[in-house]
């Protein structure tokens, strides 16, 4: 659980901010797990609530489509977000909301953010040279006896039938 106490800022004028340290080990964003969350954020009192905005350094393990390997990935998530008061009627162009204890819980808007930035089709390096398509080798780290000349699909069933 990643939350903060910011009773004091919802109760503070307008433009009244508060800095707050991130910096904790594995969490489980839903599903999603990140190694750490290490950054700075700032929640400053506005009008329509609480902006709370920084930077988020973090990473995961992910599996590279290519090699199927997992590697790590670093990545940093920018937030900029504005956190609604309670009680302040529904909004639907807001969809975080401070809690009714004064405390906003960062973990969703987190979560939102870390599938903004993972890839669709992870690569473990831009040049990644995959799996044989034949003998399944990490071509990567070993090399194969196989035949690389691009087989036509078709000809390669007829190779199976008569192989
Ligand atoms: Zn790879
Ligand atoms: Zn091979």
């Amino acid at each position: 659980m990643i939350r903060f106490d910011v009773s004091t800022l919802v109760k503070a004028r307008l433009g009244t901010s508060l800095t707050l340290d991130v910096n904790v080990g594995p969490q489980d964003l839903a599903d999603l797990e990140v190694d750490f969350l290490r950054g700075t954020i700032q929640v400053i009192r506005v009008q329509s609530g609480l902006v709370v905005q920084g930077t988020i350094e973090s990473q995961l393990m992910l599996e590279c489509v290519r090699c199927l390997e997992t590697f790590v990935f670093p990545f940093t998530l920018e937030l900029e977000e504005i956190f609604r008061l309670s009680g302040a009627g529904l909004n639907p162009e807001y969809v975080h909301v401070v809690g009714d204890d004064g405390w906003i819980n960062l973990i969703p808007l987190l979560r939102e953010q870390v599938w903004v930035d993972i890839p669709m089709k992870p690569l473990c390096d831009l040049n990644c040279k995959g799996l044989c398509p034949q003998c399944g080798a990490n071509l990567n780290i070993e090399s194969c006896a196989c035949d690389r000349a691009w087989i036509d699909p078709r000809l390669a069933v007829l190779k199976n039938l008569t192989g």
